[in-house]
């Protein structure tokens, strides 16, 4: 990925269901200069055909769901887990909940809708979910579970469009006969592609499966009842908004023109009508004199036209036209394994029309998948403008350029003369000192690579039983250009700043420069009460470790596509990278630890063989699965860091381990941000566990102890 010259940024604003598609281009295209970054609120995309499926557990939410990291892995794009809240069109920059800002080049904004409420009173105390975004009807639905488990309920599905009858059917299959189902509607199946003998069908089936209907427009909301416009109060101990689509404000409050019910109107190359640089798709746009109904098929068919025209744009080529088709194919599930098939006047109810559909799903979404090992080929196409290739200097002029890093002190308020050094007061004469670097990896937010850097760094510090008060920052930065290297420096360094708050320690001096393999260095300085050295293990002394073991072997998982590992085992992944030992090293402190190291890129039987080697004497270990992040031991036994082999030959010599033991290779895995290894007198063990428990929120991991020196440094029992 960073083996481009990045001069033009694209930003993704959701992954809905054409945006996924331009980054399916992206895994099989590279344009050469292109920097793409996607902004979504959850790791994962819903694909809207399969989750009434979902709902009426035919699918898994694996099933349904994509994986947008990976996915941004494969396209060589970066993936920022944060939902943009506002768009200052003049500047071309999104402001984001959490992170900082981002600026574009060429947009794409594919964020869905929200479900309608103008008009209807929601009271507070009532228990009412919206299905739109679809997302968050998937995420509600343990909740609404929670609520139908004890006893029936009586459910309001406030819209009558066919969305909720399909819903209708799905609930009904799912919570089998303990809900009593009405749906309320201004208008009842008005779609006009909707023929009379499907009509027929659905009125059929509902009132099999005892749903009832109510026309009327709903104008409020309250615990226990609603009330329509013609004053008719309506029990009912839950609803279900699904009548029609809104947008977001900060979508509405933008200048982009508006149709007149508020959705972005797109002209037919799915642009904004006064805006060259966004293109919308998907519920949250309208084509000018063109109105279809929100669908996700819509949104699909937008996706095919949408992944063109940002090549074409990009590479200065004339762009397609959207055609929108003015009937298409319904396909709504019904019985268990039926469904419900209408085509212009055609209209079918079938085991059959199920399996066409499940076809037509299926093969829409496995296109999001990847396996194992297998990665897609690239073709090479170039920037309309990068065609005049630049030479980079390999020395000096490697450098970030000035005008960056000048705008992001000033913005920062530091150094704005750029002075070629600090002065730092101590009132110490013994400082710690250590440097660590750690490499960028595709696809992972930099914000987080900011903080894992400063992290992996501190426990450096920590391990010499010191706390960090001064650092300096060598930022590697791809080489780009312009709002690409801001994007990098403001990420990287919030990322850093953001921990090192917490440690109350001053960034004092920096370097950046720009290359082919992005990273941080970071230097630290550190002061200490007590320095720890590796010769003080006592005999007898417990042995344990701050948080689990995993991060080479599981990031090499990932990376090679592995099935084995899910988008929520790379999400707790991140979630243990990002967790810092200072809490833990305070604890350790406070029980007076002899011993204290962080397992680093050596792996576990290094450090504690070093410390053995030092203090003359043995451990005795056991590995069990509460020593890994991840307790599935195929992936283990399956993927290898590049790190793994020097470990395993480095090491080995000093071990007795059985070749049965499935949990061996963990010993020689290479850890970014790793835990700290500390040793605590076996009388304090009960009293540090409970206050390591509450001050953490979860337990140290026991491994065993220190004893009189054996034949071989680590003794690994079954
Ligand atoms: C119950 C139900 C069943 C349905 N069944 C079908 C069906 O069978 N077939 C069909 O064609 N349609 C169906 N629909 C309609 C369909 O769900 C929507 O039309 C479709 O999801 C819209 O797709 P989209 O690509 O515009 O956005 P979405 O698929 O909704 O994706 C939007 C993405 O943007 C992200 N996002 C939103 N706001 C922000 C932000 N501010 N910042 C960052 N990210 C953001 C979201 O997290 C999400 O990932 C159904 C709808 C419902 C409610």
């Amino acid at each position: 990925m960073f083996e481009n010259n990045f001069t033009k940024q694209l930003v993704l604003i959701g992954g809905g269901h054409a945006n996924i598609q331009v980054l399916r281009k992206l895994c099989m295209n590279n344009l050469k200069g292109l920097h793409t970054i996607l902004i979504s609120e959850h790791f994962e995309a819903t694909y809207s055909g399969m989750t009434p499926g979902y709902i009426h557990k035919d699918f898994s939410k694996e099933e349904i769901s994509m994986d947008l990291q990976r996915l941004c892995f494969n396209a060589g794009a970066t993936f920022i887990r944060d939902k943009v809240v506002k768009i200052e069109t003049n500047y071309q920059k999104l402001e984001l909940q959490n992170l900082p800002s981002i600026h574009y080049d060429l947009l794409s904004i594919n964020t869905g809708s929200i479900s309608n409420t103008r008009g209807i009173k929601i009271e507070n105390s009532s228990r009412c979910f919206f299905v739109k975004p679809i997302s968050l009807l998937v995420k509600n639905l343990s909740e609404i579970d929670q609520i139908i488990k004890y006893k029936k309920n009586k459910i309001a599905i406030i819209g009558g469009g066919i969305a909720s009858y399909e819903l209708a059917f799905s609930l009904s299959r799912r919570y089998e006969n303990n809900l009593e189902i009405t749906i309320l509607g201004k208008n009842i199946l008005k779609e006009k592609n909707l023929n009379e003998k499907t009509k027929k069908y659905i009125k059929k089936i509902s009132n099999y499966l005892g749903i009832k209907e109510i026309q009327g427009e709903v104008v409020s909301i309250s615990e226990k009842f609603l009330t329509l416009k013609n004053g008719v109060i309506f029990e009912c101990d839950l609803s279900l908004v699904s009548s029609g689509a809104d947008i977001e404000t900060w979508l509405s409050n933008s200048s982009l023109n508006k149709d007149k019910n508020g959705f972005i109107a797109v002209n037919d190359n799915l642009l904004s009508t006064n805006n060259e640089s966004v293109f919308i798709t998907g519920d949250a746009c309208s084509l000018e004199n063109n109105f279809r109904p929100k669908s996700g098929v819509m949104a699909v068919r937008q996706g095919e036209v949408l992944k063109e025209n940002i090549f074409y744009k990009l590479t200065g080529r004339p762009l397609i036209k959207f055609r929108p088709q003015k009937n298409w194919l319904y396909l709504v599930g019904t019985y268990k394994n039926y469904a419900l098939l209408n085509y212009f006047f055609l209209s079918f109810h079938g085991r059959w029309c199920w399996k066409l559909k499940e076809w037509i799903d299926r093969r829409f979404i496995n296109k999001f998948k990847f396996s194992s090992g297998k990665s897609m080929t690239k073709k090479n196409f170039d920037l309309e403008e990068s065609k005049n290739i630049k030479m980079y200097c390999q020395g000096c002029g490697s450098k970030a350029s000035k005008y960056t890093l000048v705008n992001f002190l000033k913005a920062e308020n530091s150094n704005t003369e750029l002075s070629d050094a600090s002065i730092i007061d101590i009132n110490t004469s013994s400082l710690l000192q250590s440097i660590d670097h750690i490499k960028l990896f595709t696809s992972l937010n930099p914000f987080d690579f900011g903080v894992i850097s400063y992290l992996h760094s501190q426990n450096d510090i920590l391990s010499s039983g010191g706390s960090v008060q001064t650092i300096s920052v060598s930022q590697a930065l791809p080489f780009s250009e312009g709002i690409i290297e801001k994007f990098y420096m403001d990420y990287f360094m919030k990322g850093i700043k953001s921990e090192s708050i917490k440690d109350d320690s001053v960034i004092v001096s920096g370097h950046s420069y720009q290359s082919k393999e992005p990273g941080i260095t970071i230097t630290m300085n550190g002061v200490f009460e007590k320095k720890i050295s590796k010769n003080q293990a006592q005999e007898n002394d417990l042995i344990y470790l701050s948080k689990p073991l995993g991060t080479g072997y599981l990031l090499a998982a990932y990376f090679n596509n592995s099935e084995l590992l899910s988008s929520i085992d790379f999400q707790n992944l991140i979630e243990w990278l990002r967790k810092g030992n200072s809490k833990a090293s305070e604890i350790s402190k406070s029980f007076k630890s002899n011993i204290t190291t962080d397992i680093s890129g050596f792996g576990l039987a290094s450090h504690l063989s070093d410390i053995c080697k030092s203090s003359k004497l043995s451990a005795e270990i056991k590995l069990n699965k509460e020593i890994l992040i991840n307790k599935n031991i195929e992936i283990l036994k399956t993927f290898k860091s590049t790190g793994f082999d020097n470990n395993y030959s480095s090491s080995i010599n000093d071990i007795l381990i059985s070749d049965n033991n499935k949990l061996k290779n963990i010993l020689y895995d290479p850890q970014t941000n790793g835990p700290l290894l500390f040793s605590i007198n076996k009388k304090n063990q009960i009293e540090f566990e409970k206050k390591f428990l509450l001050k953490l929120g979860f337990s140290p991991i026991p491994l065993g102890k220190f004893k009189k020196p054996e034949d071989k440094l680590i003794n690994v029992v079954d």
